[in-house]
């Protein structure tokens, strides 16, 4: 379980990114993060990742508050994939081994199959020896979630969090990253800060973030009822989607 209490985070420069979320997670949920942006979303997942201390409030897991969670266990227990996670200038096959250094070879092939780069990764000239990251190859930025995708398959964590990219994908892209994404968080305790909606109506939990505040929490049917700010993101979903099928 995870449980957040009147969290509050100001970042050095003064930016008072969150003042009073709370909302609990309870084991094998998953659970939706909306709001505008600049609301919050990404400092509260990258808060549970262990990126940062809260400034104050509490976050738990466990029952554990994560300021005395050795940052390896945490590291252990979250897997946090975001649009912008970090390629080392190393092989693919290594990248990819981060998630669990005692992986073999076959491991990290199988889950690289699972997330859906195997076929990219064998089409470069080295395959999986192929050098990424600032000094190597260019990847597309869908190519690259893959394989955050991969590497956090491979960590198996129990906790996910996951920044749904929107900036990469492109319409040819995106189903094999949902297949992936579907793939990495069955049985898992999972929160996704969602820049779209497209699968939310599945979640056990929605938190709806507005101005650093955690405005309403509920499911898509009682937000729909209740919420005003989610009713009017739900409106501009369903009139971006009779849009795109036009
Ligand atoms: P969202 O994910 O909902 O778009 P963020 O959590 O990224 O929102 O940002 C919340 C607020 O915190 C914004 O005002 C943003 O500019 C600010 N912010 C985010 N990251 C940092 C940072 N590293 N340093 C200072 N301010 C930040």
């Amino acid at each position: 379980m995870i449980r957040l209490k009147d969290v509050e985070k100001t970042y050095e420069n003064g930016t008072k990114a969150l003042q009073g979320i709370s909302f609990t997670i309870e084991d094998g949920e998953f659970v939706f993060l909306v709001g505008p942006s600049g609301s919050g979303k990404s400092t509260i997942a990258k808060l549970i990742a262990g990126f940062w201390d809260v400034t104050s409030g509490s976050i738990t897991l466990g029952g554990q508050d994560l300021k005395r969670v050795p940052l390896k266990q945490l590291y252990d227990q979250v897997a946090f994939v975001s649009q912008d996670n970090y390629l080392f200038d190393e092989s693919i096959r290594e990248n990819i081994r981060m998630g669990r250094p005692a992986a073999t070879d076959a491991e990290v092939e199988a889950v690289a199959k699972a997330a859906g780069c195997d076929a990219f990764i064998r089409s470069l000239e080295h395959g999986y020896d192929t050098v990424v990251g600032g000094g190597g190859a260019h990847l597309s930025g869908g190519e690259r979630q893959r394989i955050a995708i991969a590497r956090a398959m491979l960590k198996d964590a129990p906790i996910v969090v996951l920044d749904e990219a929107t900036a990469y994908i492109d319409p040819e892209n995106e189903a094999v990253v949902q297949q992936a994404v579907g793939r990495l968080v069955a049985g898992k305790t999972v929160l996704v800060i969602a820049h779209r909606l497209s699968t939310i109506t599945g979640a056990d939990q929605i938190v709806v973030v507005n101005g650093g505040r955690s405005q309403d929490v509920g499911t898509h049917g009682e937000l729909l009822k209740n919420c005003p700010l989610y009713q009017e993101m739900w409106r501009a979903h369903m009139g971006a989607k009779e849009g795109e099928q036009a």
